[in-house]
């Protein structure tokens, strides 16, 4: 798909006005790369679904994981999450810093549902890093950044990795040196007053526990996989609803997911009909997924039925997630 973040990058030292030429990047959509004191990370506008879907683009991740949206304060975050007193505490010891807190994303929060895979909470986490801070301020949003690698390839700490992974697919690099930590931020989410780290990482438990005064609890496992609490370490929304793949004729009281202008049959019975993306556009697709779920999903219907969407590109990583809304639940309601 031709998108003009696909002209070779350039590498710019962090100063004021590669800030303000990145910052322009980041508020019309496109993708800049830039240091924070974990990892280099691959930022796009939070609030553009397309820009977030440009991101799993650009590292060909085959599933969409819930993203970090990187702010430049707790002012900042409280625009977006309701804070517990206890995170609110947390925030302010260890910001910033390498801490992320999980928290519920406020009613009128403009992430978009692809950067919280669907999800009613939104990760957070204020970098200590002048010029991750200096974007965020700039371009005025929040800002989502995974690791500016290719999937699969291993964390960058400098602008000439990111360069060797992403130089063909993204359009800016900002160079500010070699990242002092190397490893992820520790991801932390209070849940009715108890602490439970979803990932180790960069912050220490005990100093966690010492500003707490409480014990932090350990999830099982991999965070994303297992739900210890209904609802609490799902990492991607589920819908109540039974998901149909590849579906070319809608049952009676199914709602339709459709892509592009390809016919399906039955589509005058369905209880409902979105379209993810009309002109068939993977990226515009992406953005519209999670969102879409939601609103098809319901008691009323029998089922979701999604149209045929293509697996090369950015459908790999969305036919990933359908596939995964279709597989059979367990326990606790949620796709195994
Ligand atoms: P990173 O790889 O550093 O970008 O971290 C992304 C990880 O943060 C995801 O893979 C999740 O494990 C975690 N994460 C992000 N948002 C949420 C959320 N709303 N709930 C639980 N975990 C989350
Ligand atoms: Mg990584």
């Amino acid at each position: 798909m031709p998108h003009r973040s696909q002209e070779l990058a350039r590498i710019e030292a962090a100063t004021d006005a590669a800030i303000r030429l990145a910052a322009d990047h980041i508020r019309r959509g496109d993708l800049v790369a830039f240091p924070t004191e974990t990892v280099y990370g691959l930022g796009a506008d939070a609030t553009r679904g397309e820009a977030v879907a440009a991101i799993y683009e650009a590292k060909g991740r085959p599933s969409f994981n819930p993203l970090i949206a990187h702010v430049a304060g707790v002012d900042m975050a409280a625009t977006l999450v309701d804070f517990d007193p206890l995170s609110r505490h947390l925030a302010e010891t260890f910001w910033p810093g390498p801490l992320t807190l999980v928290l519920p994303a406020r009613p009128d929060c403009p992430v978009s549902s692809l950067a919280t895979a669907g999800l009613d909470t939104l990760a957070v986490r204020m970098p200590a890093h002048r010029v991750a801070l200096d974007l965020i301020v700039a371009a005025g949003v929040p800002i989502v950044a995974p690791s500016a690698n290719v999937s699969g390839h291993v964390s960058p700490t400098s602008a000439a990795h990111v360069y060797g992974d992403l130089s063909r697919r993204i359009p800016l690099i900002l160079d500010g040196g070699r990242t002092e930590v190397g490893l992820e931020s520790t991801i932390l989410q209070v849940q009715g007053g108890i602490p439970y780290l979803l990932r180790p990482g960069g912050l220490a438990r005990e100093e966690i526990e010492a500003a707490a005064g409480l014990t932090v609890v350990r999830s099982e496992g991999d965070p994303s996989a297992a739900p210890v609490a209904p609802g609490m370490l799902a990492s991607h929304y589920a819908p109540r609803a039974r998901v149909r793949l590849d579906v070319h004729r809608v049952e009676p009281g199914e709602a339709l997911l459709a892509f592009g202008g390809a016919p399906v049959r039955g589509v005058g019975e369905a209880a409902r009909v979105l379209n993810l993306s009309p002109s068939g556009n993977l990226r515009e697709a992406a953005a519209n997924l999670f969102d879409m779920l939601r609103r098809v999903d319901g008691d009323d219907i029998s089922g979701i039925a999604v149209a045929p969407i293509p697996a090369n590109g950015l459908g790999e990583a969305i036919r990933d997630r359908l596939t995964r809304a279709a597989a059979p639940r367990d326990r606790n309601g949620f796709g195994s």
